[in-house]
Parts: C-alpha cells; sequence; structure tokens
C-alpha cells in the first residue's frame, strides 16, 4: 500500500490550532464550496481538496477526534480509530456534509451530484454509459490521400432487441421501488453535533431509476445488453497518420439498461507502399536512373499516390539531387495545404561489365568532361551535409 503524506488538518482548513467550532465550520464550508465538483468539474485535484477538507472537517469537527488529533497526530485519528483509510467517497462527503455547502448550488441538496459519478443534474438519477470500444484500421497511402468511407464488422454490446433495453421481460415487470417509492433518491435524518441533518442520496436499490424489475428479460438475464455483430461505416478523412485515433461518438458498446452509447475510436494504422514513403505530408520516391539516362537526360515515370506521372530528367543529372512534383503528397488532416512527390535520384552503376565495355569505358575514362568540376563537387557535397544537418 502507497504511504500517503497527509497534510496537518489544521493547514488544509487554514485555521489556528485555538480555532472555534464555529470558525472550523466557516473554513470547511468555504473549502468545499471552492472545491466544490460542479465548479470544478473534472478537476482530479480539485476533488482531492475537497476531499481533504471533508476529512480535516471530519476530524476537527468532533471534539474527541481533535483532542486525539491534537495530542497523536494523523495516527490518533488513524485506522480503526478514524475509519479514514480508504478517505471519503464523494458520495459520502455529499450524505454527511452536503447541507452544510449546498446553498447556492440550486438550492436542493441533489443538485450536488450533478456533475461527477455520471449522475445527471436535477433528478439525482444515474446515466448510465456504454463503455468505448477500440478498433484498428488498415488503410493504403491511396486510401490516405483521398480519405475513404469503410464499412467494420465490430462485435458490441448492444441494446437487448427483446427488451429493448429495459431488462424487463415486459412493459409489465416493472415496479416501483419500493425503497425510494421511484423517486431515484432517498431523504435520511442523521443526527450530528449541529443537530439533526436531512441528506440525500441515490437510492441504493434502483441505482436512481425509480423503478425494479421484478421478472428479468430471458434474453439478456435483466442486463439490457446483448453482444452482437454490427457494421458500422465511418468516413475517414484525407491526411491521417498511424496511431491517429478518431472518436466517433456513441458507437461503442450499448449502455446497461438503457443509458448512453460509449465512444467507438477509430485507431489508423497505415499499410507500407512498395515504392512510396512518406514523410508526414510529403511522399518520397527513390528513382534510379542507368548511367546513359542520367548522362543524356530522359523521360521516365514514376509512381504517385494516384497513379503514374512522367518526368523529365535533364541531361547531367546528378545522383543526391530531387525533383519535386507539387501538390502530389497528401493533404493535411486540418485541410491546410497538401504535400508534394520528392523524387531522389539516385544512378546505378553497373555491377559486371564485358571486356568490350571496359575498353569504352577506359578510353572514355581520360576524357576532361567525365572528371567531375569543382562546381559539381560543392554542389553534391553541401546536398550531403545537409542530409545531416
Ligand atoms: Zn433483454
Ligand atoms: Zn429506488
Amino acid at each position: 500500500m502507497a504511504t500517503i503524506t497527509k497534510r496537518d488538518y489544521y493547514e488544509v482548513l487554514e485555521i489556528s490550532k485555538t480555532a472555534s467550532g464555529e470558525e472550523i465550520k466557516k473554513a470547511y464550508r468555504k473549502k468545499a464550496i471552492q472545491y466544490h465538483p460542479d465548479k470544478n468539474p473534472g478537476d482530479k485535484a480539485a476533488e482531492e481538496k475537497f476531499k481533504e477538507a471533508a476529512e480535516a472537517y471530519e476530524v476537527l469537527s468532533n471534539e474527541n477526534k481533535r483532542s486525539r488529533y491534537d495530542q497523536f497526530g494523523h495516527a490518533g485519528v488513524g485506522g480503526a480509530a478514524g475509519g479514514f483509510d480508504g478517505g471519503f467517497s464523494m458520495e459520502d462527503i455529499f450524505a454527511r456534509f452536503g447541507d452544510l455547502f449546498s446553498e447556492g448550488f440550486g438550492g436542493s441538496f441533489t443538485g450536488g451530484f450533478s456533475n461527477f459519478g455520471g449522475f445527471s443534474s436535477g433528478a439525482g438519477r444515474r446515466v448510465n454509459r456504454g463503455s468505448d470500444l477500440r478498433v484498428k484500421v488498415k488503410l493504403t497511402l491511396k486510401e490516405i490521400a483521398t480519405g475513404v468511407e469503410k464499412k467494420l464488422k465490430v462485435k458490441k454490446y448492444i441494446a437487448c432487441p427483446y427488451c429493448k433495453g429495459s431488462g424487463a421481460e415486459n412493459e409489465q415487470a416493472h415496479s416501483t421501488c419500493p425503497t425510494c417509492k421511484g423517486r431515484g433518491h432517498v431523504t435520511r435524518v442523521v443526527n450530528s453535533i449541529f443537530g439533526q441533518m436531512q441528506t440525500t442520496t441515490v437510492c441504493p436499490d434502483c441505482q436512481g431509476e425509480g423503478k425494479v424489475i421484478t421478472k428479468k428479460c430471458p434474453h439478456c438475464y435483466g442486463e439490457g445488453i446483448v453482444k452482437d455483430d454490427d457494421i458500422i461505416t465511418i468516413n475517414i478523412p484525407a491526411g491521417v497518420a498511424e496511431g491517429m485515433q478518431l472518436s466517433i461518438r456513441e458507437k461503442g458498446n450499448a449502455a446497461r439498461r438503457g443509458g448512453i452509447n460509449g465512444d467507438l475510436l477509430v485507431v489508423i494504422e497505415e499499410e507500407i507502399h512498395p515504392e512510396l514513403i512518406r514523410d508526414q505530408q510529403d511522399i518520397i520516391y527513390n528513382l534510379l536512373l542507368t548511367f546513359p539516362q542520367a548522362a543524356m537526360g530522359s523521360t521516365v515515370e514514376v509512381p504517385t499516390l494516384d497513379g503514374k506521372a512522367k518526368i523529365t530528367v535533364e541531361p547531367g543529372t546528378q545522383p543526391g539531387k530531387v525533383l519535386r512534383l507539387k501538390n502530389k503528397g497528401l493533404p493535411s488532416v486540418n485541410r491546410y495545404g497538401t504535400g508534394d512527390l520528392l523524387i531522389n535520384i539516385a544512378v546505378y552503376v553497373p555491377e559486371n561489365l564485358t571486356k568490350e565495355q571496359k575498353e569504352v569505358l577506359a578510353s572514355l575514362e581520360k576524357e576532361p568532361n567525365f572528371q567531375p568540376t569543382n562546381s559539381v563537387k560543392e554542389k553534391i557535397f553541401s546536398k550531403f551535409r545537409s542530409i545531416f544537418d
């Protein structure tokens, strides 16, 4: 178990060691309102502070516990004595102290539930949400270039077709929850040092639904969901890249006994192209010319994302030269511009030569125009150096 260093309770509430009961209550109320989940939706740090303040208040507001804390510190109120092993849950805090700080949050206590733990606002009713479903989709560069519609077969939880997700055998197989009388929440009166406090929590028997199932659906055993194959059509935008995740709202698993579906998360995988290499929005092709093609110039065909293109190689083209076909790369997924097709020139040197060929080449080797000039040397060198910049 992790050791958590607890802050001093007086420090947490920012009060002196001699603070009166009224001062403690006021200080706690201030903290609880400051870190209230309605004011800090989704903020984990605020939630921790909210819990920390409640714990400090729980101890310091009780004379017995406070005197033990003053003498022995956290050890005096921890474990069995204090019961803070796991800390307070948010629900505990609202149930115990909600009345102290619920004013200003819609007046009613149930308003305090609106932003955490999946409770909908108002009725204090829990909204179920299905889990997210993650699938991988493999795309070719060509598909990425244009965007593509894909039909995916996925196995997922869908609402039970027999009971339409209710979990009950039929319409009559429901009855009003006897615990909460259909209200979805229960109100309890708790005695505290401030006198009697009325607190409201989600009904433990119907989880806030207000009704209970008397006869479960035999197909889903009362769950309201069954596993089935589903075909989902998704439109993948142009320009996506390996590892990107598209989130398609509410196409994931259905929620238990009705509610909101989870999301479908589509993870993009890129199929390796046999000839083209992707560099963000640019596409790179390595063109291997023969020595005569490079020396005499030629017209050659190069592959592109959508077919082929003819390019002209000027006489005397050096290896390492890069030709650029504008806008023949990939579009940006954000629709800002399109990349280019970069053609990197390489020159093939014959690996085997006949006796006659050797004689021809030997006779040419000494020709002055077969010697690289300084300007060509510098050009090739600067190109080479730029690779390492
Ligand atoms: Zn069912
Ligand atoms: Zn109930």
